[in-house]
Formats: structure tokens, sequence, C-alpha cells
């Protein structure tokens, strides 16, 4: 099962690509930009288009907690729980990666899946900050945010292999209060008239409705029944001997046999106007220079203009391919981002670090000329029209390998590959042939795909 990229390619087109390449799919009612597959050649994990970001691969129960939060174009969004993504990106998608979605995780080792996830899919709204959404700054206020909390996971039972989750007693008590404190904290930074959606993967009534049942009992918030476009059941308001708010009837509930999935469990709360006094907008434009860089805007203008203009250049790239996007400059490289705004001067000092924003797009070689990365190459794709390669599958396979392959013509600068129509990464030219600068993690990963899945496979998304 996975997610079409929206925004990248078109539902019909992917389709067609991988039914080319003898995969079976079906779409599935209430779940518009999934596709299923019902039998394919290989894992869809194994295919280019996964490694280029055009799909990611989600189970149907996560796939439903996005759309139910809500999110427009333009908001200001939190993601208090991030890793490794899957809920992030389809929220960036649904909001056509116009505002500004935050994604924060504690996990340093998560973090990465998560870079590498938005990176892949070439989302320019998501800006990524290392914190503990426990004590997640204050300063500014946001229009959603989700909680997926960190749970015991009994809804991933099927895909443990049926290994059941930490269920001690201890655990309970840390997890649900983690959990709990968790959500206090989105609700304080959402306006009032804001969402809060508070997701689980578990079925524990003690992670789930007994959590939302104490914070509605003192908390400004109001639950919103959810109706989902998919088979499930209502919140509990009774478990053994506990009682819960009786409003938790409009919660939630998806069981493995709804979707044949795993489980899910949802809560949807707007929160309420408790006479706090509207604070000043501490959303600023984002800047040109990166807090605490030591490089004046003329500097900075500066560097986006040399390298900019001349990348653009080289590659033939219409320069309209960028309207509506910023540049960003941090530590010497240059970031392209969708947000017109961020929160970041605005927070309160505290354990938060920012990590990324869009993405790394530009680089510059110890002479000062910019190197696009790989990620800008594979995001620009088809606006490239000059400076490109379209090496055959032996040719990929050896560049992928490390090693020069002779060119038949003469190459000028660096250069844009590309393999069957699509711009894979970097290329350049050197007295020995042609070299890949494609990461080592991500060609290891492109060599699988070219081979076709004999080579290493690794784990799909979620
Ligand atoms: N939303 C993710 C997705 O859709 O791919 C899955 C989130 S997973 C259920 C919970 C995540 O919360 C884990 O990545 C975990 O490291 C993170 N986490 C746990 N405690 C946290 C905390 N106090 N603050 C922020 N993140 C936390």
């Amino acid at each position: 099962m996975f997610r079409v990229r929206e925004g990248r390619i078109a539902a019909s087109d992917l389709a067609a690509r991988l039914e080319a390449q003898g995969f079976r799919l079906r779409t599935l009612e209430g779940m518009p930009g999934f596709l299923q597959v019902e039998h394919g050649p290989r894992p869809v994990s194994l295919t280019l288009e996964h490694w280029l970001g055009l799909l990611y691969v989600q189970q149907a129960s996560t796939g439903i907690a996005a759309p139910q939060l809500q999110a427009q174009g333009g908001e200001r969004v939190l993601d208090l729980c991030a890793a490794p993504g899957g809920k992030t990106t389809h929220i960036a998608e649904l909001m056509r990666e116009t505002g500004a979605l935050v994604a924060a995780e504690v996990s340093e080792g998560r973090i990465r899946g998560l870079l590498g996830n938005i990176y892949r899919l070439g989302l320019t709204n998501v800006l990524v900050v290392a914190a503990d959404g426990r004590d997640f700054p204050d300063g500014a206020t946001f229009d959603r945010a989700l909680v997926d909390a960190p749970c015991s996971g009994e809804g991933t039972l099927r895909r443990r292999g049926g290994r059941p989750p930490d269920q001690s007693a201890s655990f309970l008590r840390h997890v649900t209060r983690v959990q709990e404190t968790l959500l206090r904290r989105a609700i304080r930074i959402v306006r009032p008239g804001g969402t809060i959606l508070y997701v689980t993967c578990t079925f524990a009534p003690e992670e789930n409705e007994a959590v939302v049942s104490r914070v509605l009992a003192d908390a400004p918030v109001e639950l919103e029944p959810l109706e989902l476009p998919v088979p499930h059941a209502r919140g509990l308001t009774a478990f053994g001997d506990q009682r819960f708010d009786a409003r938790l009837e409009g919660a939630a509930r998806v069981y493995p046999h709804h979707l044949d999935s795993g489980g899910l469990f949802l809560a949807r709360l707007r929160r309420l106007d408790d006479g706090t006094p509207a604070r000043p907008s501490a959303w600023r434009p984002v800047p040109q220079v990166f807090p605490g860089d030591a490089m004046t805007d003329a500097q900075a203008g500066s560097l986006i203009q040399t390298g900019v203009v001349p990348t653009l250049d080289h590659f033939g790239v219409d320069p309209s391919r960028l309207t509506d996007l910023g540049w960003m400059t941090r530590g010497g490289r240059l970031w392209l981002h969708g947000a017109t705004s961020w929160p970041v001067e605005s927070w309160s000092p505290g354990d938060w670090r920012v990590v990324s924003l869009g993405f790394r797009a530009l680089e510059f070689d110890p002479s000062g000329r910019p190197r696009p990365t790989n990620d800008l190459l594979q995001w620009l794709d088809g606006a490239c029209t000059g400076s490109t390669v379209d090496p055959d599958d032996r040719q990929l396979t050896e560049l992928l390998a490390g090693a020069p392959v002779a060119w038949p013509m003469e190459l000028s600068g660096l250069q844009a590959m590309r393999w069957r129509g699509r711009v894979v990464g970097r290329g350049v030219p050197t007295t020995a042939g042609l070299r890949s600068e494609i990461s080592k993690a991500r060609a290891r990963d492109l060599a699988a795909v070219v081979s076709g899945g004999s080579a290493e496979v690794r784990p799909a998304d979620d």
C-alpha cells in the first residue's frame, strides 16, 4: 500500500508507470491518493518511483490520520512527534506545500529517517526541529497540531510478527504520562479555534480514551466527533471498571480487520477561547541568513545571486520554476524552501535545535563555484533541459559502484544524470570519464533498483 506524492506526479501517471513494470494496483474507497498493490514483481519500495520520492509506502490505517487534521494551505501546523514522517509528509502534501509545517522529533537517530523522507519527497515547507515535544518552545501559536504519540503499539502487532508490545505496568505509567504531557503541550500552543489531533497506533484504552478524558476534564478544548470515510468503531466510554468522558464516543478506533491493516486511535479536539489575550503574531518572514550565521543580508543576497543564476543557466532551467520559493543561507550553503514565515526567532530559549527548512539545494566548491545538490537536481527533474546525460543500465550500475564511465562526447561541467527519463543525481566529468556524485547510501539503494531487486532490499517506510 502506498501514497502517491501529490504535486510531483499524477496518480494515473504513477499507476501507468508501475503497471508497465508488472504491478497490479487498485484504489481504496475513502482513501484518495492511496493505491494498494495486489500483485507485483518485487516490493514497490524497490522501484525507481519509490527511490525518486514519487510514492510513500504507508499502511492504510496510518494513512487515515493526516486528512483528519484538516490542515489547509497557508496555515501554520505543528507535528509534535514526527519521525519517520509518514504523517508529516502527508500533511505537507495536503497543505500543497504552502504555509509552514513544523516537524518536531526527540530522537536524533529517528530524525535522520525523517529528513531522508522529506528530502526524497522533495517537500519545501517543512521545518524540522529536534526537540522534546513536552518542552516544545512557547512564543508562537499554531493553527493545528498533530500529536502522533509514542505508544505501546498494539496496532502494529502484525508488522512485528505477532510479538507483543511492552505492557508492563511501569511502561504503561511512563508512556501515558508522556502522551498526556504531549497532548497538553499541543493544546497550549494551538490558537483558540485551532485543531489538535491525538493519534496512537494502540488499542489500550489507558493510552487513548483515558488520556483524552483527563484532558477534556480541565483543558480548554472540546471534542469534535469524527466521521471517518473508512470502516471504524467509535471510541470507548467505559472499559472494565473505568469510565471515560461520554464525548469520547466521538473518537474513532480502527481495528486491523477494518482495513486489513494496522490499528489506530484518533481523537480530534478544538481549542476553546479561554480568555487568554491574543498575542501579536510571533511568526516572522524567513530570513535570508540563518540566525547566528556570520553573514550580512547583502552578503547572503550576493551568494544567492552568484549561486542560483549560473546554476539555472547551466542546467537550462526556466527561473519561473522557482517562483514562490525562497533561499536561506546557512553555513555557506543555500537552502530552498517554500515557507513565507517561521516562528524560530520568537521561541523561548530551551533545548531545541533547527535541523532544516525545505532542503539543502546549493553548495560551493573551494573555488566558489556553485554545486547543486542531488536533492535539487532530482527536484528540478524535467526542468533540466541542458547539461544532462542518459547512462544506460550497465553504465549507471558502474557509476553507482563508484567507477568512472568513458563518455563518447565531451562534457562541460556538472551533469544531471537521467535514468528512465528522470533525473537521479549529479555527475561530474573527470579525465577518467564521467563519475557519479550520488551519496553512497542512495547509490546503493538505486543500484538495487537498477538490478531489479536482486541486490539488497531496504525495509519499506511507514
Ligand atoms: N508520526 C510518525 C509517522 O507518521 O511517521 C510516527 C510517530 S511515532 C508513533 C512516535 C514518535 O514520537 C517517535 O519517532 C518517537 O521517537 C517520538 N517521540 C517520543 N517521545 C517524544 C517526545 N517527548 N517529543 C517528541 N517526539 C517524541
